[in-house]
């Protein structure tokens, strides 16, 4: 792996400190949720003591005026406790009164409730001693106690109002979090999509293009270590695979070879015993034949000289591998040359029929067209298995009236004018429709180990395409198979 990628953070790591970021957050939320939610429940506590400090401040009141009126030693006992439950409210946990607003409040409440209780002391030992007194007294105390109230009022709405606007706080910070929270998993959401799904789905369409042939390695824009490691494994295993179907193509091309070189043995034959015979017969009458037939034996040498040259020339040009090289060729003899490679495969019982006009001329690379109508040929011989007949025919291409059956073969093929239609037909016993739509896939055959790699018609597909043709085949099991050609014509 390059370096540079070492040095970027994995989808890994990125992902796991999103996670963590997240995770933090919430955590943090939820702890300062916890807090507010501690703190408004010591202010409804808070609340409840102020309640009782209300309620207390309202007894002391109730029994002071029932002892004004009716001088009962009972209620001024129960306005004492009262009293002393009120101090003793104020002066426990005096820090939980810092929450309220004015913590001065309860100060002042203190100061007042000893004052209403000396001047209440102060009464009672006046009216017992001289009880025409008490008035100014009782008014006094009035005014003390109805402060007592008024404090203890004002601390009640104080403390509501407290609660009141810590609860809306609390609301406000719960909707901001939430909404907060949401925006961030939109955001994570967005983050891993851009990281993950986005590149995933480039390489989905990398695949498809190179699939559909479009593109011959797998192209992404992301960084991230993960997604460049598969990209170069995938990058690599198609260098890989390509190195291998070129491996088995050439193993195909050195099958080829092998056919035709024992084509050529057999063509080779017949030029060298003609060369040999003229030999013999010219050393034998080398001193009494006249001039004339020496001369004819010698040019009759010459031209299987020729002839043998041609041969061996043309197994030459096939087996090396060249550049594809387009040139001038007229189809008939490009199908007989082809079909002499393979004549000492057919045997007398099949019968090969060639009507191909002599005025067709293609522009095509001959090794590669040749290597094409072997293929062809050969799977046909092999195909009705030394019995029956193949027939190879060709005619110029012309757009009306189409067959029924040649606009089937051809929907979506672009070659239209100036073209030429090849049938290579054979009455071997058909492709069962089944198998028909693979016979053109790499490495598919129907044959057994060893008699045929599935190499064969996928070549095939590769050369027409490569001259911008189409093929098609059309079988029905017992009535043979007929591949269809349609190929560019190159007449100027
Ligand atoms: P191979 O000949 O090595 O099997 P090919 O690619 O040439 O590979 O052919 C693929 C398959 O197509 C064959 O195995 C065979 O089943 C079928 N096929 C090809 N040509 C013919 C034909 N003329 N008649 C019947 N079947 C054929």
């Amino acid at each position: 792996m390059k370096l540079t990628y070492m040095l970027q953070p994995s989808l890994r790591q990125k992902i796991t400190f999103g996670y963590y970021v997240v995770a933090c957050l919430i955590l943090g939320v939820s702890l300062f949720t916890f807090e507010e939610l501690r703190l408004v429940e010591q202010k409804i506590y808070l609340g409840e003591r102020i309640s009782e400090i209300f309620d207390s401040a309202m007894e002391i009141r109730r029994f002071e005026r029932n002892y004004f009126l009716h001088r009962q030693a009972p209620d001024y006992q129960e306005n004492v406790r009262y009293v002393t439950q009120l101090r003793a409210l104020l002066g426990k946990d005096k820090a939980d009164f810092e929450l309220l607003e004015a913590p001065q409040r309860i100060k002042i409440l203190s100061g007042e409730l000893e004052r209403y209780d000396d001047l209440m002391r102060q009464y009672v030992r006046t009216i017992s001693a001289y009880p025409a007194q008490g008035a100014a007294l009782e008014q006094r105390v009035r005014e003390a106690g109805k402060a007592i109230v008024s404090l203890a009022e004002e601390m009640v709405t104080s403390e509501r109002r407290l609660v009141r606007s810590s609860l809306s706080a609390f609301r406000k910070i719960l909707v901001f979090s939430i909404v907060g929270l949401a925006l961030l998993m939109v955001a994570v959401g967005q983050a891993l999509s851009r990281r993950v799904v986005q590149p995933l789905l480039q390489i989905e369409r990398s695949v498809e293009a190179i699939s559909s042939g479009k593109r011959d390695k797998l192209s992404v824009t992301s960084r991230d270590r993960e997604i460049v490691s598969i990209s170069d494994a995938f990058n690599h295993m198609l260098h890989e695979l390509e190195l291998r179907q070129k491996h088995l193509l050439r193993s195909e091309k050195l099958a080829s070879l092998g056919t035709m070189l024992s084509g050529v043995a057999h063509e080779l034959n017949n030029p060298l015993s003609n060369i040999w015979s003229s030999c013999q017969i010219l050393l034998e009458e080398i001193n009494d034949a006249d001039i004339e037939v020496q001369k004819a034996l010698l040019m009759q040498i010459d031209e299987q000289s020729v002839r043998a040259r041609n041969i061996v020339r043309s197994l030459l040009d096939f087996a090396r591998d060249k550049q594809f090289n387009k040139e001038r060729l007229p189809l008939r003899a490009l199908i007989e040359q082809t079909l002499r490679f393979i004549k000492g495969e057919v045997p007398a019982t099949v019968t090969l029929t060639i009507d191909v006009p002599e005025d067709l001329v293609l522009l095509a690379d001959k090794q590669r067209l040749q290597q094409a109508f072997l293929n062809l040929i050969k799977n046909a011989l092999q195909a009705i298995a030394g019995q029956g007949a193949i027939v190879i025919s060709a005619k110029r291409y012309s757009p009306t009236p189409a067959t029924e059956e040649r606009t089937a073969f051809f929907s979506g093929c672009r070659v239209e004018n100036d073209a030429v239609d090849i049938t290579i037909k054979d009455s071997g016993p058909g492709i069962a429709p089944e198998v028909l739509p693979r016979i053109f896939d790499p490495f598919f055959t129907t044959k057994d180990v060893g008699k045929g790699m599935g190499l064969g018609l996928f070549i095939v597909y590769q050369v027409i395409d490569e001259h911008e043709g189409c093929i098609a085949a059309s079988s029905e099991a017992g009535k043979g198979t007929t591949f269809l050609i349609r190929l560019p014509l190159g007449e100027s």
